[in-house]
């Protein structure tokens, strides 16, 4: 399987690139996202992987997009990585009836990053162990991403990770679970700015072409297509659980969770439609209620994780949308660069089988608030928002609802909620108060990141 840009050109090769080289590139030379050339039909396949595990499923794939590996070492990257979960089936379905949770929070640092962060770090660790190389991860985080992908590669051989994160506006919890980790091959970067100045950054960072050579850089952010990848486990594994085509409710950020439910839906897996949700931070919703992508101002709200204007993943769905026609794409980013506003149809809806709910702080409460009441079942705000979106979406159907994260993470909504009743506690998440932190404060400045990482990289 070969791997094309959706801005046309990989690098100075017409045809695509590798797997391997797909991964450990991260982003397309010309600033665009990878994607498999096709997405392989498995519709043949779905009676024969009913059966399988999650861990099974997941193995199965890889195989069909990650053909340079040798399949019995992906398998064991792959088992490795889901041993690491703390529940028999990986991620659990847990029926309440009126919706089904889809429960991707039992890995090390408790939300749905882990299930392709937990692959990606064994990933990378073998294939420099097989080419002899090196690589530096930088990535920009509003919380999640940042601590799953330093778990994801701490003490791992020939790499280092430098995660920048908006200072002071991710939660305490979610920065101790970064700053904690103190393996000398990991550097946390507090920078005094927005999650979009952290991206922002790191965007800048690939486009130096020559700076990114002499540092082998590499990303963990959902532009990965590993990541991607690793997601759609979970789409196909839910999907062929359940007895009809499933409905998937998603909280949306970075629309990259909800493009692997896409992707997959590509592959000729049966699904109903999709419910994305968002929070304030409402883009995305936006788009698809009228056909136009307008930058908003960044608003700071009780899911931080989609706290984000500008989703990266977004490309991805645009490319394919627009019959993979990368010239589109491209004229469609240069006006929203230009404007901070493009379209796609002229203030029509967006169908696509997407239906968008933006939810209200309130309504995210309130969620969390009766689910607890009703079912003894605490969301997580994340999770909740997505709920929500499915309660107000779905009149015939019981959606199948990504439980994005575990509650434990976010103890002052779920309190605020619930009166203090529905806090619950985890044993990882106590370990860390008295833990070492280790941390360095950065100003939001492309030079000051570039020679951060210039003394420090591996
Ligand atoms: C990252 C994250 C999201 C948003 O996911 P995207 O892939 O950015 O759309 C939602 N909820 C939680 C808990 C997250 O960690």
């Amino acid at each position: 399987m070969l791997y094309i840009s959706t801005r046309g050109s990989t690098s100075t090769r017409t045809a695509g690139m590798p797997f391997t080289e797909a991964v450990l590139t991260g982003l397309a030379a010309d600033g665009g996202l990878l994607l498999p050339e096709r997405f392989p039909n498995i519709g043949s396949d779905l009676a024969a992987w009913r059966r399988l595990s999650f861990t099974a499923l997941a193995q199965r794939l890889f195989r069909l997009y990650a053909d340079d590996v040798a399949a019995a070492d992906m398998d064991a990257i792959i088992a490795d990585a889901f041993a690491a979960f703390d529940h028999p089936s990986v991620v659990p379905i847990t029926d309440l009836g009126e919706f089904q949770l889809l429960e991707l929070f039992h890995g090390p640092t408790l939300s749905f990053k882990d299930v392709a962060l937990q692959v990606l770090g064994r990933l990378f660790e073998h294939i420099l162990g097989r080419s002899g190389g090196r690589l530096n991860i930088i990535g920009a985080t509003s919380g999640d991403t940042g601590s799953a992908a330093i778990h994801g590669v701490r003490g791992r051989a020939n790499i280092s990770i430098f995660m920048l994160y908006p200072n002071g506006r991710v939660s305490p919890l979610q920065e101790l679970q970064m700053t904690t980790v103190t393996d000398r091959n990991v550097h946390c970067l507090a920078i005094d700015g927005s999650f979009d100045d952290c991206q922002s950054i790191v965007k800048a960072l690939f486009g130096d072409l020559a700076f990114k050579e002499r540092h082998r850089l590499g990303a963990v952010n959902s532009m990965n297509w590993a990541r991607v990848l690793a997601q759609m486990s979970y789409y196909a594994y839910a999907a062929l659980q359940s007895p009809a085509p499933p409905t998937f409710a998603v909280p949306t950020g970075n629309f990259g969770n909800i493009f692997a439910g896409i992707a997959v839906r590509e592959m000729g897996l049966p699904i109903r439609r999709f419910v994305l949700a968002t929070n304030a931070n409402d883009i995305l919703a936006r788009f698809f209620q009228t056909g136009i992508y307008r930058r908003g101002p960044v608003r700071h709200t009780i899911s931080p994780s989609m706290d984000i204007q500008i989703a990266s993943n977004f490309e991805r769905f645009l490319y394919l949308r627009l019959g993979r026609d990368a010239e589109r794409v491209k004229r469609f980013l240069a006006s929203f660069a230009a404007n901070g506003e493009a379209q796609l149809k002229d203030g029509k809806p967006i169908d696509d089988g997407i239906a968008a709910i933006a939810i209200s702080e309130d309504e995210t409460l309130a969620t969390i608030r009766d689910v607890y009441r009703r079912h003894g079942y605490v969301l997580d705000p994340h999770t909740a928002v997505g709920v929500a979106a499915a309660r107000q979406a779905c009149t015939s159907e019981s959606p199948i609802c990504m439980a994005a994260a575990h509650p434990a993470k976010f103890p002052e909504p779920v309190a605020a909620a619930t009166d203090g009743a529905g806090v619950v506690p985890h044993p990882t998440l106590e370990q860390l108060d008295s833990a070492v932190v280790r941390k360095t404060v950065l100003p939001a400045d492309q030079g000051a990141v570039m020679e951060y990482v210039q003394a420090h990289a591996t």
